[in-house]
């Protein structure tokens, strides 16, 4: 089942969040977990043999965009789908709020120093979306500022596209009952208090605000070159099948080849 075509936001068309269902897993039922999780190594493991190429092609670059409300699980997506990445090709940049020193730029200034070098692959946790999305629910500037934004990213996506960077967005979409049960096993687990913090809570009660925020994001920036894919993320291991699919047939869609050598190889004498 081809899983771009099934999560794509189509360029130009209305997002509704609430037509799109987190629990969606594309008929796959609790039953077939194992089977997914199946699917999804058989995809890890091409990921690899993709990454290799994408390597010795040393032409083009993969960028991954992850954005989520918080517990959707960025970090498990990471965790899970890119480990079969070789690290010395591959890195992970977390945004966070803004230092006084990137404040004193403009707001992709951060981003672009962190766009992954040909033949490698990045990973945005969180990205130059926060400054649509956080900044917007919060007022942290004002409208016309950020207003301005959304066509800003897609001018700024564009000269990454026409430079050879590969763009994939992720928006793992959770319900709002599935971020409490998630909060509320942090707090039954000792183990993982850390992972928790009284801003969740707070953020927690601009839900709607994000929601809204998010819609107007992945209809106004999911382009041709850079689409965003809105991935079902109640189900865990559905979102890792989801997520693991699009990239192997995003990479695939490239037909990558090895380089050929620049020189005769029968003239190599091995001695
Ligand atoms: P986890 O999901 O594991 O908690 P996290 O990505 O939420 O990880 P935190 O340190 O908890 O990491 O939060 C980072 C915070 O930085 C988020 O609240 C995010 O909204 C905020 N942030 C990121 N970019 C910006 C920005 N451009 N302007 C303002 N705040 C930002
Ligand atoms: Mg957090």
């Amino acid at each position: 089942m081809n899983l771009s075509k099934r999560f794509l936001v189509k360029p130009g068309k209305k997002v509704r969040l609430k037509d799109r269902d987190p629990e969606d897993s594309a008929g796959y039922g609790k039953k077939d977990r194992a089977k997914v999780e199946k699917l999804t190594e058989q995809n890890i493991r091409r990921l690899d043999e993709l990454q290799y190429l994408l390597y010795a092609e040393n032409r083009r670059s993969l960028l991954i965009v992850l954005q989520a409300m918080d517990a959707a699980g960025k970090d498990g997506t990471i965790r899970h789908v890119i480990r079969g990445l070789n690290p010395q090709g591959c890195t992970v940049t977390s945004f966070k709020k803004p230092s006084d020193e990137e404040l004193d730029h403009d707001f992709l200034w951060r981003i672009h120093k962190a766009v992954p070098n040909k033949g490698d692959i990045g990973i945005f946790n969180r990205s130059h979306y926060e400054d649509v999305l956080v900044v917007r629910v919060h007022e942290l500037v004002p409208k016309d500022v950020w207003a301005a934004r959304y066509e800003q990213i897609n001018r700024f996506e564009e000269l990454l596209a026409e430079n050879n960077v590969v763009i994939v967005k992720f928006f793992l979409h959770i319900s709002k009952d599935e971020q409490l049960e998630r909060f509320q096993d942090r707090l039954k687990d000792k183990d993982k208090h850390w992972k928790i913090s009284p801003s969740d809570f707070g953020e927690r009660k601009y839900w709607k605000e994000y929601q809204r925020a998010y819609e107007d994001a992945l209809e106004k920036c999911s382009t041709k070159h850079a689409p965003w894919y809105v991935i079902p993320s109640n189900r865990k291991w559905f979102r890792n099948l989801a997520v693991s699919q699009i990239l192997v047939e995003t990479l695939e869609s490239l037909q990558m080849s090895f380089p050929k050598p620049a020189f005769d190889i029968s003239k190599i004498k091995v001695e």
